[in-house]
Order: C-alpha cells, then structure tokens, then sequence
C-alpha cells in the first residue's frame, strides 16, 4: 500500500488503534513505536510533523500498531525499556522493569551502607535494580542471581552495553542455593514474584506476555516473599538490611513475616500511586 502518511497523521493513527485494543497510553505507545521505526528520538516527531513516511516505514509501523491493538507490550516490540537512567534490552523471558520498582532503588540509595557495601539481588530479570545500583555506587560490590538462564543471559547483556561489567556478578541460581555458604551482603534486595495465582490482573495487559515465573507466587502470592524473609538471615552482615517489593495489599503480611523471624526498624513505602509497594526491615 502506498504511503501518504505524514508523522502527525501516522500518530494519530496509531493512537487511535492502540486505544482500541485498551492501552492506557495510546499516544506514548504510537510516539514509541514510530521512533522505533524512524530510528530518531520523541522530539523529532514533534519537530517534523510534515514529513512523509517512506512506505516500508509506513508498512512496518502498522505492523507494531495491530500487534500493540493486540496486546503486545510496547517493550517486547521495541526490545528495550528505560530503568532509572539505563536503557534496557529486554525480551519475553523475564519481567519488563516498571517505574514501581525504581522505588527499590530509591529507598536503597536512602540506607546508610558502608562505601564498599556487598550486595545481593535475588531474581534480577534484565538485571534493572542491581544494574541501577552498580550505576549510581561504583564501589558497591554487587551480585546478582537468576533461576532463569535466558535472564541471566540478558542481565549480561545489559550489564556489559551499559559499561558496568566489572560492576556486577552474575550467577544462575534458584534463590540462595549457588551461593556459598559463607558469603555475606549488607543489602538483599528483590523483586519477586508476588501475585496470587487466581488474581484477574493476570488476565489483563503486559503481564499476559511475561513468564508466569517471574510473576506468580503460591500461598496468595506470599510464597516467595516469606521464603526470602526466612532464608535471608543466613546472608546477612550484622545490621543488614533485606529490601523486598511487593502487591499492595501485602504490607501486613509481609511486615508480620519479617517481625516474627525477628528482624527489626521494619518499615513499607509507597509507590507513585501512594500505595504500599515496598518493605525493608
Ligand atoms: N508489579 C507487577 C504487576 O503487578 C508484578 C511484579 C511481580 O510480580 N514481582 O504487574
């Protein structure tokens, strides 16, 4: 089909497609896929409204259009995501990193860690906390660990593009069990899976084209969180901290799992949306 799409009209389109299929960001979904496929950045488009598409441009943006009307994440069609201020690559066998979790790397930046802390990320994905970290403390000692080798495989990925290859060590393991027993962190922090198997948001949105793995954790979704909770103490220098996001509904449990195993200073913030996302204790 011959193109006589000019980059405002293209938009437009897009959007309106996009909405179509539910996306809640329909323009940002349409601006993203055309830079993807024009290869510039957001202000071009805005820059040059007027200019025609070429018609493989024009072809291969409605392509990405009808697979996001469909319901595929923007950043499995683009292949990468913004995290803090790393871009990362990023595919379907681990999570897409998402804002909330930059809460993690906030509120661990707020700790009071020696310079040379040792730290420890449990389930890393793409590699978004620990690298975040590496980026921000260049004399944290980081290490970072995945069940999954195709995760282990991208966060290696990402490390070694973001310049952060001396930074952080990368280990294949199902939680704790490829550490060695002796080895000790100043910081455990995570990201598990945290949704309950029979929670409906499985049914909507992104999480549709992410491994259940990475998302779904038995007993309501407190599988995990409580297993790290438990196991964690074995790992910790004296006055450690665990660091572990969670649904917003879990800050009770979750709080009561971290005092029962007598951890202390047990404290939950909350995400953008001022909802309890994250407790450290
Ligand atoms: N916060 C994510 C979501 O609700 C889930 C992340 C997780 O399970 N760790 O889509």
């Amino acid at each position: 089909m011959k193109s006589y799409y000019v980059i405002s009209r293209a938009i437009n389109y897009g959007k309106t497609q996009v909405a179509l299929g539910g996306s809640d960001s329909a323009l940002l979904d349409a601006q993203l896929l055309l830079q993807h496929v024009l290869g510039c950045d957001r202000q071009y488009l805005y820059m040059h409204p007027e200019q025609v598409l070429e018609d493989q441009q024009w072809q291969d943006y409605r392509t990405l259009i009808e697979k996001r009307r469909d319901g595929y994440p923007v950043a499995h069609l683009v292949g990468h995501r913004d995290f803090w201020d790393l871009t990362l690559a990023v595919n379907d066998s681990t999570l897409i990193p998402r804002p909330d979790s930059e809460i993690l790397v906030e509120r661990a930046l707020l700790l009071a860690l020696k310079d040379d802390a040792k730290v420890l990320e449990l389930g890393t994905g793409t590699g978004a906390i620990a690298l975040a970290l590496a980026n921000e403390r260049p004399r944290w000692q980081l290490t970072a660990l995945d069940k999954s080798a195709e995760a282990v495989q991208l966060a290696t990925t990402n490390r070694d593009r973001n310049g952060l290859t001396d930074r952080l060590t990368l280990l294949q393991s199902d939680w704790f069990a490829a550490l060695k027993a002796a080895q000790r962190f100043d910081l455990i922090i995570s990201n598990p899976p945290y949704i309950d198997p029979d929670d409906a948001h499985l049914q909507l949105g992104d999480v549709r084209f992410e491994p259940r793995s990475a998302l779904v954790a038995d007993d309501q979704g407190y599988a995990d969180l409580r297993f790290i909770i438990e196991q964690a103490p074995a790992y910790l220098n004296p006055g450690a901290w665990v660091m572990l996001e969670h649904g917003f509904a879990q800050g009770p449990k979750v709080r009561a799992f971290f005092s029962e195993k007598g951890y202390e200073k047990v404290n939950t913030v909350t995400d953008y949306a001022n909802l309890d996302r994250v407790t450290f204790a």
